[in-house]
């Protein structure tokens, strides 16, 4: 290492002595956030793809920052992760998602209550005390258990210890459902459907992509759909983005599906809009 010295110290300067520096601030940035309640979440309706119809809600955190402007998760939440803020950030997406969920679905008749999808962090499923936290997430609301979805991504579940089980285990009993997100992209999919108690697959947009167009993808996305109904399991396609990939979907049965044909993930209002036309002044 001593005669890399020289090599070692110049990596410092002056860009990685930058990045450490942004990277500090926007942990600060990040810490006052929290407290200032800089958060927003939007909303990207989940559609029946059989009858158009709207079944569900996900979710999506956006950071307002004062000076930045709207900051997408993948440009924080892996930082929050690694500082731990993803906890009481996490559980202010949780609560905010199941009080507007639970308001939404007080305006409509039963039969078309809405679901919410929360997606989860692996540090959140590391914390014992997480099925307490959905559980009083859903009270507070009002939320009926059966209509959260919590999305947990394949990478979450790599690390698949006895508790994280457990844990699962204990939200399920609450009666709330689990979605496995981006199916498909890990190496081990299929082991996981038997290992983890999941209610939903959410098919990964990188298969929806090529739908319309690429046979060996067709087939591989209508392979997967054909195993989730095997498995009495509901199937989301993602990433939606036109009509040839609505129609093949459609046509071979997945049940729901998600994306910009339909919307793009809505702020409250604009979903309250979308939710309550009749509503508009
Ligand atoms: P995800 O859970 O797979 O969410 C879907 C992402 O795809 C969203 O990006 C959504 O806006 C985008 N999307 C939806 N339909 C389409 C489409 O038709 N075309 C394209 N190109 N994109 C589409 P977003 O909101 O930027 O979120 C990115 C990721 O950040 C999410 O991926 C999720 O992993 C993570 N994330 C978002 N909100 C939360 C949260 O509250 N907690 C945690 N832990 N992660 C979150
Ligand atoms: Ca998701
Ligand atoms: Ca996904
Ligand atoms: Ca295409």
């Amino acid at each position: 290492a001593k005669k890399k010295g020289k090599d070692q110290y110049a990596i410092f300067e002056p860009s990685m002595r930058e990045s450490f520096q942004k990277h500090l601030e926007m942990e600060a940035d990040l810490r006052r956030a929290v407290l200032r309640h800089e958060f927003q979440l939007r909303f990207q309706p989940i559609v029946r793809l059989a009858t158009g119809e709207i079944s569900g809600l996900e979710a999506l955190v956006r950071w307002q920052h004062p000076e930045r402007g709207m900051i997408p998760p993948l440009d924080f939440i892996p930082l929050a992760e690694e500082t731990g803020m993803i906890v009481p950030i996490g559980e202010w997406v949780l609560r905010e998602a199941c009080r507007q969920a639970a308001h939404w679905n007080r305006q409509r008749p039963e039969d078309q209550w809405l679901t919410v999808s929360v997606n989860l962090s692996a540090v959140q499923l590391d914390r014992t005390d997480l099925p307490d936290v959905v559980n009083a997430a859903l009270t507070d609301s009002g939320l009926p258990a059966h209509r959260l979805v919590i999305e947990l991504t394949e990478s979450l579940l790599v690390d698949h210890r006895q508790e994280t089980l457990e844990r699962l285990h204990a939200i399920k009993d609450l009666g709330v459902r689990l979605a496995i997100d981006d199916f498909g992209t890990g190496y081990s999919s299929l082991a996981y459907l038997r290992r983890f108690p999941v209610d939903i697959i959410k098919i990964d947009k990188s298969f929806v992509d090529d739908v319309g167009d690429v046979p060996a993808a067709a087939a591989l996305t209508l392979g997967i759909i054909q195993l989730g109904q095997a498995l009495q399991l509901s199937t989301v396609a993602e990433g939606i983005e036109d009509a040839g990939q609505l129609s093949e979907l459609a046509d071979g049965n997945c049940e729901l599906g998600q994306g910009y044909y339909f919307a793009e993930p809505l702020t409250t209002d604009a979903m309250q809009e979308l939710l309550f036309p009749a509503d508009k002044q």
